[in-house]
């Protein structure tokens, strides 16, 4: 049997696993192209002011402000242009502008932009402009949009499309990335086939191993299906042992319950160390985490809901802070039951539901028949709904927390 044994309360779980997981060392500079959903190994900071000149936010006429201010009503001499990366080298003086476009470098001397809407008439060079008093100067100044030496990013950070766009507008053409985890999944189990195989008696299809793949698809990590394992003790050992000596981090589903046929929890033992095997949650009461030499393996409970929602609970966040990203609690919300939630009190629960905005009040129905084998109810939810480990049966009507899939997904 296991040592530590005793069933772990989700938030003791995940604050082990933030303990005794440590970030990937392995780093690789890569072009800003290329780091997109990557975690940021250094921070950045802005190299240089950004617009690194005074810029026209607007299309119009570059003068003096003061000549404006005094002469409200004046014409101005037009003395040349200043177009989008053509800037004008001259001075604007008293009494004079430069026809300007949106992003073109401000004329030394001006600093107000009269807008083109704002022209009464044009003779020549002489530009004529409706008396209107105009508050804003419409020109963004130097460093309006980041100053250099500003921090711009932390490390840890998942380099999003908009984070991207930040740094390209800095001119950071490449940026230093933690390297992948290679993670190897295995689903177990004699009973199992793949799909497009006829099945025989007692046999039903693997579903488990695709979903804990196609869950855990991201840039930051490198996949590997393992296939699955055999309820073989000899064989469950000699995989283990190999697969963890090429992968930073092993996910199985299946077999760590105490069943004959279970052999995950105690081959880890027997290969390395047990940190612990059972939480105190619903669905997944048997979940085994441990460690085989420098690789982190979860050994994920079977029925395929229990590893659907222990993988997204546990599995995903501890990937993420091994992956060398930032651990964030998953977005909760509130939301008003529809329905009456059935729970005895010792384990907090997570249903599947499906999480909807009635009359402006977000509104969770529970999706049917909770069974941990049924992927039907659970293909349809959209949230898992928390029930806490202290409540009884919730009526129709209960305030509940709520977990977004897309806060998890
Ligand atoms: P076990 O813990 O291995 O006894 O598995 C618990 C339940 O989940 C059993 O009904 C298994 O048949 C089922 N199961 C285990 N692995 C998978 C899988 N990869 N795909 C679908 N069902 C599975
Ligand atoms: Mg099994």
């Amino acid at each position: 049997m296991p040592q530590n044994s005793q069933p772990l309360d989700l938030e003791e779980a995940l604050t082990r696993l933030q303990q005794q997981i440590v970030p990937i060392h392995r780093h690789e500079r890569v072009d800003l192209v290329a780091a997109r959903n990557r975690y940021l190994a250094e921070v950045v900071d802005a190299p240089l002011d950004m617009p690194p000149f005074a810029a026209s936010a607007m299309d119009g006429y570059a003068v003096r402000a003061a000549d404006w201010q005094q002469h409200p009503d004046g014409t101005f001499q037009q003395i040349g242009e200043s177009l989008a990366g053509h800037p004008f080298t001259g001075t604007v003086n008293s009494g004079e502008c430069v026809r300007i476009f949106t992003g073109a470098m401000v004329p030394a001397g001006a600093d107000q932009i009269l807008l083109q809407e704002e022209v009464a008439d044009v003779d020549g060079s002489a530009i004529r402009f409706n008396p209107h008093r105009v508050s804003e100067t419409y020109v963004r100044p130097i460093g309006h949009d980041m100053q250099h030496g500003h921090r711009l990013l932390h490390a840890g950070v998942k380099l999003s499309a908009l984070m991207q766009g930040m740094l390209a507008s800095a001119g950071v053409s490449s940026v230093s990335v933690c390297g992948k985890p290679r993670v190897g999944v295995f689903s177990t189990g004699d009973e199992l086939v793949d799909a497009g195989n006829t099945l025989q008696p007692g046999q039903i299809y693997d579903s488990n191993r695709l979903t804990v793949l196609s869950l855990l698809a991201d840039d930051a990590l490198e996949l590997i299906d393992l296939g699955r394992l055999a309820d073989d003790p000899a064989e469950v050992h000699a995989a283990l042992e190999s697969a963890a000596a090429q992968c930073d981090m092993l996910i199985t589903s299946g077999g760590v319950s105490v069943g004959d046929a279970d052999f995950i929890t105690n081959t880890i033992q027997n290969l390395g160390e047990m940190s612990f095997w059972r939480l105190n949650l619903k669905p997944g009461k048997p979940l085994a985490y441990g460690r085989i030499g420098q690789c982190h393996i979860f050994g994920l409970p079977g029925n395929p809901v229990s590893t659907i929602v222990t993988l997204l609970l546990l599995a995903r966040p501890a990937l993420q802070h091994l992956a060398g990203g930032e651990v964030s609690t998953p977005l909760r919300v509130p939301a008003v039951t529809t329905a009456l939630m059935q729970h005895t009190p010792g384990r907090a629960e997570y249903q599947s539901g499906v999480l909807s905005t009635q009359a402006s009040q977000l509104m969770v129905s529970p999706t049917g028949d909770q069974s941990s084998n049924r992927m039907t109810t659970f293909a349809a939810a959209n949230c898992l709904a928390e029930i806490p480990k202290e409540a009884g049966d919730l009526p129709a009507g209960s305030t509940i927390q709520v977990l977004p899939f897309h806060g998890l997904l």
